[in-house]
């Protein structure tokens, strides 16, 4: 795997795109629709890649998205506390949840993106230049 293809990957990870073509988009709606930040594509709308891989295949995200959020309460908690050093215990438990909560809807969608590109069963799809590339080799 070269640096390029890596870059690609955490690209598409973070942009949350398809994992085989790199352009479609995973999710229907921006994240800042709250109501239908569910709602994902049945599959890639550039390349008709399948998101769906198995029956329960996204319950595997949950590890992701625990691992995403203790590392924010940590940091935030532990953050909160050293900068401002409060004086009662109910502000840091809120300097820990507030992020928590905040960031539900990101860690819902990164924790899914997360088990597709590393789970999911995709190759990743040639581009359409590199296609015709292979063509003018081959005659
Ligand atoms: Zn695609």
């Amino acid at each position: 795997m070269n640096s390029g293809r890596k870059s690609n990957v955490i690209k598409g990870v973070l942009q949350m795109k398809c994992p085989s073509c790199g352009e479609g988009d995973l999710f229907e709606y921006p994240m800042h629709r709250i109501d239908k930040v569910l709602k994902m594509h049945d599959a890639c709308p550039i390349c008709n890649q399948d998101y769906r891989q198995e029956p329960g295949f996204y319950f595997g995200a949950m590890y992701f998205s625990y691992g995403i959020t203790i590392g924010v309460m940590v940091l935030f908690g532990v953050g909160y506390n050293i900068l401002f050093d409060p004086d009662e215990y109910y502000q840091t438990i809120l300097s820990v949840l507030v992020p928590a909560i905040l960031i539900v809807p990101f860690n819902y969608r990164i924790s899914r993106t997360l088990m597709l590109y590393i789970f999911g069963r995709i190759r990743k799809a040639p581009k359409s230049q590199d296609l015709v590339e292979s063509k003018e080799f081959s005659s």
